[in-house]
């Protein structure tokens, strides 16, 4: 059995206003990767700096929050082998500039500050961020697909 990884991805206001979560959807399923929750959530400034925390020091920080509660966000968790950084490969660098084509942000984001989409730099932010996002005190509708699987994924 492969060692199975979860991580947390959100297509962020300017691509859900894009009509870009269906694509976005699409790439993760295509590539292999199994959904384990969705939420499609306006998020609060407190959230969000709490989520961009280790980024607080940044000049772009005030301009990253506006942008980030916006609009209504969808936060997803992602479940597969080398999670995290099969993500991270899947949706580029960050600079949509730097992103290689047929990367999400390669192929759907002109700007730094407007590239449509989030994933988790490490299992540790991950467990933090999906903790953050679907915890007990967040949407508690997230499946482990680790243990019990309450959907068939075939
Ligand atoms: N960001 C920005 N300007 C920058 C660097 C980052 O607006 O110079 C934003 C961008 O939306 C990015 C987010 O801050 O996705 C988080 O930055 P990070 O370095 O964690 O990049 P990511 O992990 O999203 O690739
Ligand atoms: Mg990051």
């Amino acid at each position: 059995m492969t060692r199975q990884e979860q991580t947390f991805v959100m297509v962020k206001p300017d691509g859900v206003s894009r009509g870009l979560i269906g694509p976005i959807i699409t790439r993760f399923e295509q590539k292999g990767f199994k959904l384990a929750a969705i939420e499609l959530l306006h998020i609060d400034r407190a959230l969000a700096e709490q989520h961009y925390g280790d980024l607080k020091a940044k000049p772009f920080f005030g301009e990253l929050v506006d942008y980030l509660t916006s609009g209504p966000v969808c936060a997803m968790i992602w479940q597969g082998e080398h999670a995290v950084e099969n993500a991270r490969a899947l949706i580029g660098k960050t600079n949509p500039v730097e992103a290689s084509p047929g990367t999400i942000r390669g192929d759907f984001a002109m700007d730094i500050a407007g590239n449509i989409v989030h994933g988790s730099d490490s299992p540790a932010s991950a467990a933090r961020e999906i903790g953050l996002f679907f915890g007990r005190h967040a949407a508690p509708h997230s499946f482990d697909l680790l243990g019990v699987n309450p959907i068939d994924h075939g």
